[in-house]
């Protein structure tokens, strides 16, 4: 299977039917970096920066992240790398700072929330990554945002420090693309302004879920309960396409489902044409996304909802053994 995966790497994900869907993968780490030409990842759609933060004892001063994000770019030739902002609390804390005591963390203190009450951390994050992308393009991603407002104040940091290192005489990025994770359901509802302010928006599928069916993704007892194919979830993401659509924003999903071959398969059906996912499953998705027709997936999708099917996957494993 490795072999297969490894002879189609270079091989453009069209499917039979003729659409494109972009592979990208998710990172972290250093060592996640050779995956980027090993695995035939297009990018880097999920770059997790509070990954460099969890492996450290003490916090990283500025000029060391610069010089650490500066090399990912390096390492990255030019594919596109959507650095994501600090995404502790919850289930990521640092070792280095005081741990609050909250009776829900998930739904607590944490990710853009602390970057916004406590900017400190975000702006010298920030910063190192206007320096670290000077004179080549930079995207950046907020976690966790649930309301324009925290787009538009995250934002708002974002246009501080430009004008600091402006101020400064520093070189700027290339270009800089300002964009959004949506992990509650309430962006999907979002007044249509939040649309168009966005440059793009990628779907956190693991805490989206987890609000969605308010299923709690590390409770062993209820993380699989609810099927990712269930036609409630799917409808709903198909509204956020549709309103992605409408403004034209560009949109991508990177959950851990978007590295599993039917889930992927669905997710594309319904218009989820960028998925950026764990690197080794690049080849999996692919494989499958190259015989796949999904036209005729998204008519599958309709006719279970049609049928009142909680959940479309039986449906369209019956579709897929009948394809071959
Ligand atoms: C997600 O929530 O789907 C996501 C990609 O972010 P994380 O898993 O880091 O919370
Ligand atoms: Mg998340």
């Amino acid at each position: 299977a490795l072999e297969r995966y490894a002879s189609i790497r270079d091989t453009e994900c069209v499917t039979a039917c003729g659409a494109r869907v972009n592979l990208h993968m998710n990172a972290g780490l250093m060592a996640d970096l050779p995956s980027l030409d090993n695995s035939g990842a297009e990018g880097v759609g999920l770059f997790r920066t509070e990954l460099q933060f969890l492996i450290r004892n003490q916090m990283p001063k500025r000029n060391e992240l610069a010089a650490l994000y500066a090399r990912v770019l390096d390492a990255s030739g030019g594919k596109r790398v959507v650095f994501r902002t600090l995404d502790i609390g919850s289930d990521k804390v640092l070792p280095y700072m005081k741990p609050n005591d909250e009776p829900n963390p998930a739904l607590g203190w944490r990710a853009i929330r602390v970057g916004l009450d406590k900017p400190g951390v975000l702006r010298m994050q920030l910063q190192a990554l206007l320096r670290a992308a000077k004179g080549r393009p930079l995207s950046i991603m907020f976690p966790f945002v649930a309301q324009l407002d925290e787009f538009r104040a995250a934002r708002a940091e974002m246009d501080k420090a430009i004008a600091r290192e402006t101020r400064l005489g520093h070189q700027l990025p290339e270009r800089i693309e300002v964009g959004t994770m949506l992990e509650t359901p309430s962006l999907a509802y979002a007044p249509d302004g939040f649309f168009r302010e966005v440059d793009f928006i990628s779907i956190g599928g693991n805490d989206l879920k987890q609000f969605f069916f308010a299923a709690d993704r590390e409770n062993e007892r209820v993380r699989r309960r609810y099927d990712t194919l269930n036609t409630s979830f799917l409808t709903f993401l198909e509204r956020v396409v549709m309103r992605c659509e409408e403004a034209g924003t560009p949109l991508s999903f990177c959950g851990e489902d978007a590295g599993r071959p039917i889930e992927a398969l669905c997710l594309a059906a319904i218009g989820l044409r960028s998925l950026s996912m764990r690197a080794p499953s690049i080849g999996p998705v692919k494989h499958l996304m190259l015989r796949s027709n999904l036209d005729e997936v998204r008519e599958v999708i309709l006719e279970a909802r049609a049928q009142d099917a909680q959940s479309v996957r039986p449906a369209v494993m019956e579709y897929l053994r009948g394809a071959g």
